[in-house]
């Protein structure tokens, strides 16, 4: 594998992969590296149906397969790696992987964020066994059971409906009186009757044997503590931007990093695009849109770049 690239793309989700796009398409020598499968968060999707020109509902992972098989066709090269390091010496960005140290004139980070967890009693230890952050992947093992929801924005709804089309016990619980979500999905869950709704109400324990069999709820101002019976539950209480590799690149408090319009960091070259960036809203769509207009800006800094090495005196 060539070691020295214009452009290195880190992360495979729907950001990093319309990058890789437009970077090979603007004829960079592009490299997108990703640890696991490429499509991100985006792959757990069960039905896309708000990316716009898409009028039939796609599955995230056919969606991402497109993305993917795309980038490819245009010349950007993918690797299975992890990226342990990324540095900048010069004009010149140093990225420590699995696979070996590689070189790039600039670097996108679209590594995305990682789902949050409640941080109660029982949700480590029932991972796997009726507590999950999935509902497209664990959904089915939970046909016609009792499952709870948690959440209050766009995943918690999204994911309760597609529960609800697996079993008519749904509860979705949600620690205020409003939910954050999008007004017409909220239409959606207020009208659905297979689906439970309890606001106010915060999850304190989840409790079993084996397996989930219960959880502790409490109503806040309401009736306090009590026990309802469930067989599984859904966490959809948003996401930590997974931004260790962004150096000295300036985050917010929630740690998601700034970058100003042209996708670029507070590090020159380094650019950041999707779910790990400072964004007012978080859909396929501006994942995609990050990506290109990161991938663009890419390629004249690389430009300038390699303008810069040509007028330089020999030996410099
Ligand atoms: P989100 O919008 O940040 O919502 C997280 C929800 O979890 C909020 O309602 C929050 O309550 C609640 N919450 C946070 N911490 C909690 C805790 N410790 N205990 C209980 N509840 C807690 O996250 P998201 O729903 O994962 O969405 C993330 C981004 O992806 C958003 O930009 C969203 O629009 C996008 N998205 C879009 C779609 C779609 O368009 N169909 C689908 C999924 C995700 P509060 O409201 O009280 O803060």
């Amino acid at each position: 594998m060539k070691q020295e690239r214009d452009l290195v793309i880190i992360g495979g989700g729907a950001a990093g992969l319309s990058a890789a796009q437009y970077g090979a398409r603007a004829n960079l020598d592009t490299l997108l590296i990703e640890e696991m499968a490429p499509g991100g968060q985006a792959l757990l999707i069960d039905g896309l149906e708000n990316y716009p020109g898409i009028l039939e509902p796609i599955n995230g992972y056919d969606f991402s397969e497109r993305l993917r098989a795309q980038a490819e066709a245009f010349g950007a090269e993918i690797l299975s790696a992890s990226v342990t390091s990324v540095s900048k010496s010069g004009d010149r960005f140093i990225l420590e992987t699995t696979e070996g140290r590689i070189e790039a004139l600039a670097v996108i980070l679209a590594t995305g964020a990682v789902h949050r967890h409640i941080g109660v009693p029982g949700e480590e230890e029932f991972q796997g066994r009726g507590v999950s952050y999935c509902a497209t992947c664990d959904g089915p093992f939970f046909k016609g059971k009792r499952m709870l929801v948690v959440g209050g924005g766009d995943a918690a709804c999204d994911e309760a409906m597609f529960l609800s089309k697996l079993s008519d016990r749904v509860i979705l619980t949600h620690r205020r009186e409003a939910f954050r979500a999008q007004k017409s999905l909220v239409d959606r869950i207020l009208n659905n009757p297979r689906i439970e709704i309890r606001l106010n109400t915060v999850v304190r324990e989840i409790k079993g044997s084996k397996k989930v069999e219960a959880v502790v709820l409490e109503e806040l101002g309401g009736k306090g503590l009590y026990d309802e019976a469930v067989d599984a539950v859904f966490v959809f209480i948003g996401s930590d931007p997974k931004s260790s590799l962004a150096g000295s690149a300036t985050r917010d408090e929630a740690g998601s990093i700034l970058t100003d319009e042209r996708m670029e960091t507070s590090v020159t070259g380094l650019f950041a695009a999707g779910d790990v960036r400072v964004s007012p809203f978080r859909q396929i769509v501006t994942a995609c849109s990050d990506g290109a207009v990161a991938a663009h800006c890419a390629a004249l800094h690389i430009d300038g770049v390699k303008a810069g090495q040509a007028s330089a005196p020999q030996g410099s």
